[in-house]
C-alpha cells in the first residue's frame, strides 16, 4: 500500500485543501494529512485546533488521517513509511518554491518522491491567508471553507481582532 503526505499549515483548512486531499485519497492506500509545527511562524490557529478541524472535515474518509509534525518533512515520512509527498499547484509562486523544496527532499531522502497536484480551477485564487484577510474585513467565507468549521473561523478571527484592539 503507497502512504502518501499532504503536509501543510491549514491555517485554517480551505476548499482548496480539501480538493487536493479528496484527490489524492482516490489515487493512494493511505493519505497522511500532516500539519506543520512551524516555530518560526505565528498561526492563527494552535496546531491542536488545526487538527480538530482536519479531524472533523476527514470523517467520512476512510483512508485518510490526521496526524501532526516537527523537523524535517521527509524524517517524518520516513517514520511514517510514506514514499509520497503531495503538494499543491496554484501558480508559478507555489511552483518556484515547490520546485527547491522538492529538489531538497530529493538530495536527504531520495526514495520519497514529490507529486504535485494542479488546483481546481474553482480554487487557484484560494489559500488561508486570504480567507483570513477576507474573514477580517467581515467579508463572507462561505464558498472558500468547508461549512463545518466556517463559524469556527469566523469565531476565532473575531477574537483576535478583538485582542489585537487593546
Ligand atoms: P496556504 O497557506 O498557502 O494555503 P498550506 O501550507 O496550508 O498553504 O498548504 C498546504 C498545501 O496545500 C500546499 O501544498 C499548498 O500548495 C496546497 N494548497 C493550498 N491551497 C490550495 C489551493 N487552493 N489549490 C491547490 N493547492 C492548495
Amino acid at each position: 500500500m503507497t502512504i502518501a503526505i499532504c503536509p501543510g499549515s491549514f491555517d485554517p483548512p480551505t476548499n482548496g485543501h480539501l480538493d487536493i486531499i479528496g484527490r489524492a485519497s482516490r489515487i493512494f492506500g493511505k493519505v497522511i494529512v500532516a500539519v506543520l509545527e512551524n516555530q518560526r511562524k505565528t498561526p492563527l490557529f494552535s496546531v491542536n485546533e488545526r487538527v480538530m478541524m482536519l479531524k472533523r472535515l476527514m470523517t467520512s474518509y476512510q483512508n485518510v488521517e490526521v496526524d501532526s509534525f516537527q523537523g524535517l518533512l521527509v524524517d517524518y515520512a520516513r517514520l511514517k513509511n510514506a514514499t509520497v509527498l503531495i503538494k499543491g499547484l496554484r501558480g508559478m509562486g507555489d511552483f518556484e518554491y515547490e520546485l527547491q523544496m522538492a529538489l531538497v527532499n530529493r538530495k536527504l531522502a531520495p526514495q520519497v518522491e514529490t507529486l504535485f497536484m494542479i488546483t481546481n480551477n474553482d480554487y487557484s485564487y484560494l489559500s488561508s491567508s486570504i480567507v483570513k484577510e477576507i474573514a477580517a474585513y467581515g467579508g463572507d467565507i462561505s464558498a472558500l471553507v468547508p461549512a463545518e468549521i466556517r463559524d469556527l473561523v469566523l469565531q476565532k478571527i473575531r477574537a483576535n481582532d478583538e485582542k489585537q484592539q487593546f
